[in-house]
């Protein structure tokens, strides 16, 4: 994808703890990056004003690189209406309904173009624009960290849905009778496919085989426990692979990706591990068609904020 030379553009991942604001240049490197805590207790004007100071300081900072500065760019938890930049029901932040991008644009010093996406959508973009997905038009990104996020490509387009709730994986689920979800569900994908799911499957799988559970589990120790060939930590690492295969199984059945892109921080971790499960998984669920030709490789991301700020390459080249 060839872009106008020399753009720019800040990048910021809202989280519930921490918002982490970074400069981008047009390859994707970070010029400079600052972050702030996000403590959404004390309510939404004060978590806007914070995402403000850091947009008003990496402006400032582009100001003195004399280069084009396209805009900023913002992955956010909860459901995003990217027209309006409008948040909905992001419940780790306590926000019902926020209009981020003309709440942050009252804020700038200097006037500059913001969009908001949904931050699963704005990674997704950005393995699309810098990552591992860059010149692939049908591809499906999944984040396993602390819940199950993702983004969906197809025909070159992000898919966002009727209500902005597409590629909403981590709440499928995929056992009705199973451990009870955040989201008032049982068994969602989330439940397995994240830190704390990965470590209450240890526990349970513990339970129910020979093996003693040692207190202090945690997603890395069980990593290590795996690499150690530790047959619990291997079984609980097998099942989670199981389940990402079927996550992965209904995903190529509806829109046939040629990639998926695992990302997050567990998602990276256990990769090697995992993987040759999900590919026996996906063997089992979906026609040869769906899988023979289907890559999953790890993520090329370098950061969370290097996602947001691709929004603006994403979107000033579609206007
Ligand atoms: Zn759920």
């Amino acid at each position: 994808m060839e872009f106008l030379m020399k753009t720019i553009a800040i990048g910021i991942d809202l989280g519930a703890t921490k918002i982490a604001a970074a400069l981008v240049d047009e390859t994707g490197d970070v010029l400079f990056s600052r972050t702030l805590a996000t403590i959404p207790e004390e309510g939404a004007a004060p978590v806007l004003d914070r995402i403000a100071t850091l947009a008003n300081e990496l402006s400032q900072e582009a100001q003195q690189l004399s280069q084009n500065l396209l805009g900023i760019g913002i992955g956010s938890p909860g459901m995003i209406d990217p027209v309006a930049g409008t948040v909905h029901n992001a419940v780790n932040l306590g926000w019902q309904d926020v209009c981020l991008a003309e709440e942050l644009k009252s804020r700038l010093r200097q006037p500059l173009p913001v969009w908001v996406q949904k931050d699963g959508n704005a990674s997704a973009i950005g393995e699309y624009i810098f990552g591992a997905a860059q010149g692939c038009s049908d591809f499906l990104y999944l984040s396993i960290g602390t819940g199950l996020g993702g983004g969906l490509f197809a025909g070159g387009q992000l898919i966002t849905g009727a209500n902005w709730n597409a590629t909403e994986l981590g709440h499928i689920s995929l056992d009705p009778l199973g451990r009870a979800c955040v989201c008032g569900l049982k068994g969602c994908a989330e439940t397995v496919l994240s830190g704390d799911g990965l470590v209450a499957l240890f526990k349970t799988l513990g339970r129910s085989g020979a093996n003693s559970v040692t207190p202090g589990i945690t997603p890395a120790s069980i990593i290590l426990d795996a690499r150690k060939n530790d047959p619990l930590a291997l079984a609980t690492l097998a099942e989670m692979g199981r389940q990402l295969g079927i996550v992965i199984a209904f995903c190529a059945a509806v829109t046939n990706p040629s990639l998926v892109v695992i990302g997050g921080g567990l998602g990276m971790a256990v990769f090697d591990l995992v993987i040759p499960r999900t590919r026996m998984e996906l063997k089992t669920r979906v026609l040869p068609a769906s899988w023979e030709n289907l890559q999953i490789i790890p993520s090329q991301q370098k950061s969370s904020a290097v996602g947001a700020a691709s929004l603006a390459w994403y979107y000033s080249e579609r206007r």
